[in-house]
């Protein structure tokens, strides 16, 4: 069984997608993550993220892992390198290369392939997994986004202004919903929810009963 959520950044989807594996005990998948992995050895290794191609042959060459928390790029562990400002800047040129994203899904459809997946992303219910049995579409206003994302900067010791983080994401939304290929929207089918006023135990209920109810 395959389990969509997507949305923008902030409105909860890694930690609820997280905890709604664990009850379900399917794996999850953070796909964001695929794409801060190519950011980071973009930066590695300074390459120039205009040059299309050479971004797309470094990309294929990457052996990337993500499971249990963890996020590996040829076998070293970067899980705790790609969640900041820096590697969220350079995601964008990465994220809008079509060859780049037709290889990411291919590699997400590979890990889903044969067993079941809470898969979290922007494109997951629209094009990873048009046939996927449950798809979520979460979302909250924007500055409840940008408090809960600031928050979380902070507690990694980033310091950082909440009018930055706005200003940020609203770039990020922009960014996002104006891709031609992958943009962030909702598949037809999927269920909207807004996670204002939420807690997340709240949310994983809600899509645990949603998920057990399409099971059956
Ligand atoms: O979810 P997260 O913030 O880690 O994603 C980082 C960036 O990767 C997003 O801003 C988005 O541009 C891109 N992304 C994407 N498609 C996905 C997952 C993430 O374009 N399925």
């Amino acid at each position: 069984m395959i389990v969509t959520i997507d949305g923008p950044a902030g409105a909860g989807k890694s930690s609820v997608a997280k905890m709604l594996a664990k009850r379900l005990g399917f794996r999850f998948l953070d796909t964001g993550a695929m794409y801060r992995a190519i950011a980071w050895a973009v930066r590695r290794d300074r390459l120039p993220t205009d040059d299309v191609e050479r971004l797309e042959g470094v990309a294929r060459g990457l052996q990337i892992q993500v499971g249990d928390g963890r996020v590996l790029l040829n076998g070293e562990d970067i899980t705790n390198k790609i969640r900041n400002s820096e590697i969220t800047a350079l995601v964008k040129p990465i994220a809008d290369h079509p060859g780049i994203r037709r290889h990411l899904i291919d590699l997400q459809r590979r890990i889903a392939d044969g067993i079941s997946v809470v898969t979290e992303g922007r494109d997951q219910g629209t094009i990873a997994f048009p046939h996927a049995d449950c798809k979520i579409f979460l979302t909250a206003s924007p500055d409840e986004r940008a408090r809960r994302r600031h928050a979380d900067l902070l507690g990694k010791g980033e310091e950082i202004d909440l009018r930055e983080v706005l200003q940020q994401q609203t770039e990020r939304d922009e960014r996002d919903s104006a891709r031609e290929f992958g943009r962030l929207e909702p598949a037809v089918d999927a269920v909207s929810i807004c996670t204002d006023g939420l807690s997340i135990e709240q949310v994983v209920n809600r899509l645990e009963r949603l998920v057990r109810e399409r099971m059956a």
